[in-house]
């Protein structure tokens, strides 16, 4: 797991090293719930993936298939969206079954 300060390169530089798949990452961590599947917490301005239906908020959850959560305000309500992926990604969501067995 991987945590740093938002709006920060190093810390960006290190989520990426950990396996954030974009950059904006400021919190990445292996979900138990879906087999340790990462799930990473972004920053929307730093992001340089697509913001699209994002500008408005200051973070969103996405887990490493790329599926985006709704966006957030807080870091505690962004980081509450990262470990309910299998709800806004249908790959975790089937991690999330296979892993309840
Ligand atoms: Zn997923």
């Amino acid at each position: 797991m991987t945590t740093g300060a938002g709006h920060f390169e190093d810390t960006y530089r290190a989520t990426k090293l950990d396996g954030a798949i974009n950059w904006g990452c400021f919190s990445i961590k292996k979900r138990r719930l879906i087999g340790g599947f990462q799930v990473g917490c972004y920053v929307v301005e730093d992001f340089d993936g697509d913001k699209s239906g994002y500008r408005h908020w200051t973070y969103f959850a996405m887990c490493n298939h790329g599926s985006k959560s709704g966006g957030a305000d807080t870091r505690k309500n962004v980081i509450i969206q990262a470990k309910m992926s299998m709800d806004y990604c249908s790959q975790c969501a089937s991690l999330f079954e296979t892993h309840l067995k």
